[in-house]
């Protein structure tokens, strides 16, 4: 007699596990590549960023920039209300309807590509098998010519404060929670912490936000980290740069935190939110080669150590963001069915949406200055623009790096209002090697915050014209 795993087995070119940005981007791939294709995903679809991530903070943010210019600008723009008030559940809510509709919106995707989305938590087995377990106890075996693990990562604890969903929060956590915190320590001013900082903050609950290393955003140009800094302090924030957590003790009257800046300190809170990194999600039997910190390694064709065994996204380690984990799964898929030679990801954006939002791509100042570059710096402050000033976010510069010779980009940074929108066109600026006189020559509208990037260009080579 049959088991019920046999009588479900199916073949497939491609089985992917994972069904986030780099799962399902690498499953409607290969779809279109004529492949036929299963994902497992053990929750919804769209992966961390879908549902826990990117999505659902924006949505947020969108809600503190909203509530912060009716509130604290609204007579600057000649409104007046009685009181501005807001719903906390409303606004929670508003986050996980939009996370709902994207949903849906890949269901349907990958309905329409025809691929089988199977729902339950993947296993490997020997060479080209994977097995799946759903929650309903039903098991599926699959057969597949090449798999790819798109699995991903998730929020990382801290020894000494472990995840409790109470007081002591994952992003994933702060991200549903029933009632807003009077006060709120974020250990960790990546771009995570730094977006919860403003929100949290934005709605009035009392932010202290931690800091190991000298400055916010430490990957970010210092000089763009130094401004965050001041624009967060003037917010409200209580930042804590250079700051390490000696000690944390968390009960039910709340969190207390010993630091060590400057001078030893304690900070008390109702709440803590840890945002210090991720740590990768491996699936049941993958037995592949790790790097050290324990992600899966791959080859450039995105191979792991075992044959026809691929994998892509966050689970390849850094950097941990959701273009990078598509762009890396196509380029696999693509490699995987046809003659093309992958690529990696090496130049990417990088986006803070807090507000003042902060975005770059390329080499930080810091960066070209240790590879001993000659390079020149443009910079054009927002308040020097005509757009920026009539939608009243004067805030910010941009500070593009050219090559001193050859005049050849070499890095953006922007932070200020549509910063991370701003950054598109100097990322393809930089993609295809454009040198000072080609964004020179490419006419910017007016008036638009992208007059700025004109501005610093123009700016670098001394003939910037509104300065
Ligand atoms: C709070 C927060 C904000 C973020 N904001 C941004 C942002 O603004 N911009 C940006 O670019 N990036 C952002 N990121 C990062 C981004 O979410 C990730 O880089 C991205 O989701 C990685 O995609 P992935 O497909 O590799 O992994 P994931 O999105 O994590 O997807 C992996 C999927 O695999 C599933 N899975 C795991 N194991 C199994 C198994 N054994 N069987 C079946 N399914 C399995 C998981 O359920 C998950 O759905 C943010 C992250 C967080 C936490």
């Amino acid at each position: 007699m049959k088991t019920s795993v046999e009588q479900t087995t199916k073949q497939y070119d491609l089985v992917v596990i994972g069904g986030g940005p780099a799962g399902y981007v690498a499953a409607i791939r290969a779809s279109q590549l004529g492949k036929k294709v299963a994902c497992v995903e053990k929750e919804q679809v769209g992966g961390t960023c879908l549902n826990w991530g990117c999505i659902p903070t924006k949505a947020l943010l969108r809600n503190a920039e909203l509530f912060h210019l009716m509130r604290d600008r609204a007579t600057e723009f000649g409104f007046s209300f009685e009181k501005v008030a807001y719903d906390w559940g409303s606004i929670i809510g508003r986050s996980r309807k939009v996370v709902q509709q994207n949903v849906q919106g890949i269901d349907f995707l990958l309905k329409k590509h025809r691929i089988d989305l199977i729902r339950g938590e993947a296993k490997l087995g020997v060479e080209g098998e994977v097995t799946v377990q759903s929650a309903e106890g039903q098991a599926h075996s699959l057969k597949a010519d090449k798999i790819l693990l798109a699995t991903g990562a998730k929020p990382r604890p801290l020894p000494q404060l472990p995840f409790n969903g109470h007081n002591v929060l994952s992003s994933r956590d702060a991200l549903a929670l029933e009632q807003q915190p009077t006060s709120i320590a974020i250990i960790g001013a990546g771009a995570i912490g730094c977006e919860f900082a403003y929100f949290f903050n934005a709605f009035g609950t009392k932010v202290t936000l931690i800091e190991m290393q000298p400055h916010l955003l430490p990957q970010e140009d210092s000089e763009v980290s130094e401004a965050l800094n001041k624009a967060f302090h003037q917010q409200g924030i209580s930042v804590h740069t250079g700051t390490r957590l000696l000690d944390a003790q968390a009960d039910e009257d709340g969190v207390r935190l010993t630091l060590e800046g400057q001078e030893r300190h304690t900070v008390e809170a109702q709440m803590c939110l840890v945002a210090v990194g991720i740590q990768p999600v491996l699936p049941e039997g993958a037995n592949v080669e790790l790097t050290e910190r324990g992600y899966i390694q791959v080859d450039d064709n995105y191979q792991t150590s075992r044959p026809n065994l691929y994998a892509a996204g966050d689970i390849i380690g850094p950097p941990w963001l959701a273009h990078v984990a598509s762009f890396e799964a196509t380029q696999a898929v693509e490699g995987m069915f046809s003659e093309h030679k992958p690529r990696q990801a090496k130049l990417f954006p990088a986006c803070t949406y807090c507000q003042p939002q902060v975005a770059s791509v390329g080499l930080t100042e810091q960066a070209a200055r240790e590879r001993n570059i000659a390079y020149k710096v443009g910079k054009f402050p927002f308040s020097a623009s005509g757009k920026a000033r009539a939608i009243g976010e004067p805030e910010g510069f941009v500070k593009l790096i050219f090559g001193e010779t050859y005049g050849e980009l070499l890095g953006a940074h922007i932070i200020g209002s549509e910063a991370t929108e701003l950054i598109a066109e100097l990322n393809l600026a930089l993609t295809l090697e454009a040198t000072d006189e080609e964004i020179k020559a490419t006419m910017h509208a007016h008036p638009t915050l992208s007059e700025a990037v004109y501005e610093a260009t123009e700016q670098a080579f001394g003939m910037a014209i509104h300065l």
